[in-house]
């Protein structure tokens, strides 16, 4: 096997095992298929990854098709930002494409098979269907309206189209075979009725064809080559070929089914239907909450696209069911950010901090890094003052020499600016640190090329000046839910494992020059982790979105 080969995955090698057998490289053709029945999610993002990654491998068209064939569920809402996600997810779709663009179509199909003899009106109660479903080893019962003359079931159905039925008066099956070993040919559903508006075809159809009819017919009308879905969908490929048997003609692309593995991630949910009730309870701010799994609550909270793109790459696709950690999408994030994100300083837990010999009402702007790691980041200043702001767990009265921080008697490096030496502390009545009192080398400043500014201390600490920070919201994101998987347990609802503390905010303070910042822009808050700006924010209130950490601090406290 050559190094090409050995890095494709599964899927890949079914399409050129395909291509060695004579079929053209130009009829290559995917689709990305959700239903608008809800945001799209960090699993989807597989699936869209592997998708356009193929049209981008070999060059070929990818439509986005909506599949839209339950009113009671979709909306243009969710159409809206599925397209929105899939663009800034940074791919671009070929044809935009619905589902229901084929419902004639689809519908006069129906009428073929009807007079093929290959489907029938069933007028029991879905109930009664059930009933003479069988088992995977008792065969089915076929009902008693199996044998209508094609006359009476064309009449029928054209009267369900028009209206003249209630909901569940009627379906139209399919006429497969009922002792089928596989349950799903025991004369599927093809049609029910739905009397709800479509948010594209309004009120045009009462009628709603199933996805197993709807899915191998709509592929086939796009060419679509290779249609890619989820392993529960294996057991449907017989009734996907089925259905396709009974349209395809020779002269154009036969669809070929095959399916990858469903992604599960831990400590949270990827179900549209889990998703909207963590929506609908109030669980969540709406479907772009930072905390939620979704694309747009990712982005909100600061992912990149190149980020998501690289870890579902990382991940690949399975043909088996696993549960992805998700500390590995932070990793992903990370590695972007640390790449792009401007540095700058922020004090999120502050204590201050007072530099004695330093004179009152004096300031100056010292010279900051944007970025160590990119020599065009450029610099910019930040101003520094007697009155400081530092994080209250860098300084301790009295620490062994592990601690490389601030403590009495000790100095450290203020980042960009001086050398400070801690004298005193004044404490409240609990005896809290309220203060501390410092010296400053004013020899010792970062880059000034003095003897002094080259000592080396042990530690650096980031800090803000008092009179210039900028004291702005701080959205502290921790797991949705304090389970690994909370939707796996059989006797407890995933609801149960909804972390109350998944959300705490704070007042931060940040340094002057994120005032210019926009929604969305994204830094390194020194020290701490990566931060963005929030929709929320306004010119007078700076909201941030903690990202992610530095470090991997939950993987730590889970081996303690
Ligand atoms: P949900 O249960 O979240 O509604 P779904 O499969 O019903 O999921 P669709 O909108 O039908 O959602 O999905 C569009 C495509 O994305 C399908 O091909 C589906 O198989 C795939 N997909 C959905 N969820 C995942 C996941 N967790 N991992 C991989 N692919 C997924
Ligand atoms: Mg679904």
């Amino acid at each position: 096997m050559s190094e090409a080969e050995k890095s494709l995955n599964f899927i890949e090698h079914i399409i050129e095992d395909d291509l060695s057998s004579g079929f053209p490289k130009d009829k290559l053709r995917f689709r990305f298929p959700p239903e608008p029945n809800g945001y799209l999610h960090i699993g989807h993002a597989s699936s869209i990854c592997l998708n356009f990654g193929l049209g981008l491998r070999y060059n070929s068209p990818v439509n986005l098709r909506f599949d839209d064939t339950n009113p009671a569920k979709e909306e243009q809402e969710y159409v809206d930002a599925i397209k929105r996600d899939v663009d800034w997810l940074g791919f671009s779709w070929d044809s935009e494409v619905y589902a229901s663009d084929y419902f004639q179509q689809l519908y006069d199909w129906a009428v073929k098979l009807i007079k093929d003899g290959k489907a029938y009106v069933d007028s029991q109660s879905a109930e009664q269907i059930a009933e003479q479903k069988g088992t995977p080893t008792e065969d089915g019962q076929n009902s008693p309206f199996r044998d209508r003359s094609i006359e009476e079931n064309l009449t029928l159905f054209s009267d369900m189209k028009e209206g003249k039925f209630k909901e569940g008066e009627h379906v139209l099956r399919a006429k497969i075979d009922m002792t089928s070993s596989n349950m799903l040919m025991r004369d599927p559903l093809m049609y029910r009725i739905l009397h709800k508006a479509h948010h594209r075809t309004n009120t045009d159809w009462c009628i709603y064809p199933m996805y197993d009819w709807t899915h191998g017919e709509s592929d086939y009308l796009e060419q679509v080559s290779h249609s890619f879905c989820t392993l529960e969908f294996a057991m449907h490929r017989e009734l996907y070929d089925w259905f396709l048997d009974q349209v395809v003609v020779k002269t154009k692309v036969r669809p070929k089914q095959r399916e990858f593995a469903r992604r599960n991630f831990s400590h949270t949910v990827v179900s549209k239907r889990k998703l909207l009730q963590l929506v609908e309870e109030d669980v969540v701010t709406g479907w772009d909450d930072p905390r939620m799994p979704t694309i747009s609550g990712l982005r909100r909270k600061g992912y990149t696209a190149t980020a998501i793109r690289n870890f579902a790459n990382t991940i690949g696709i399975a043909k088996r069911e696993n549960v992805v950690d998700v500390s590995l999408l932070e990793f992903s994030i990370r590695e972007d950010l640390n790449k792009i994100a401007p540095r700058v300083m922020a004090v999120l837990n502050p204590i201050k901090l007072v530099i004695t010999n330093y004179p009152d009402g004096e300031e100056e702007w010292l010279d900051a890094e944007n970025n160590p790691g990119d020599e065009t980041a450029g610099y910019r200043t930040v101003p520094f003052s007697r009155e400081l702001y530092i994080e209250k767990e860098d300084f301790r009265e009295q620490a062994n020499k592990k601690f490389f921080r601030l403590k009495l008697g000790g100095e450290v490096r203020l980042k960009n600016g001086y050398i400070v030496k801690a004298e005193s502390c004044t404490k409240d009545e609990d005896g809290n640190i309220t203060e501390i009192q410092c010296t400053y080398d004013p020899k010792s400043k970062s880059g000034s090329g003095t003897e002094e500014s080259l000592r080396k201390v042990k530690g650096t600490l980031h800090w803000v000046s008092i009179k210039h920070a900028i004291p702005s919201e701080v959205r502290l994101y921790d797991r949705l839910f304090n389970d690994e998987t909370p939707d796996h347990h059989k006797d407890k609802d995933f609801m149960e494992f909804v972390n109350p503390d998944s959300l705490k905010v704070i007042t931060g303070f940040v340094e002057p020059s994120l005032k210019t910042a926009k929604v969305e822009d994204i830094f390194q808050f020194q020290r701490i982790g990566y931060f963005n700006i929030d929709k929320d924010s306004s010119a007078d209130n700076l909201v941030f979105n903690k990202t992610v950490g530095l470090r991997d601090t939950w993987a730590k406290l889970q081996q303690k």
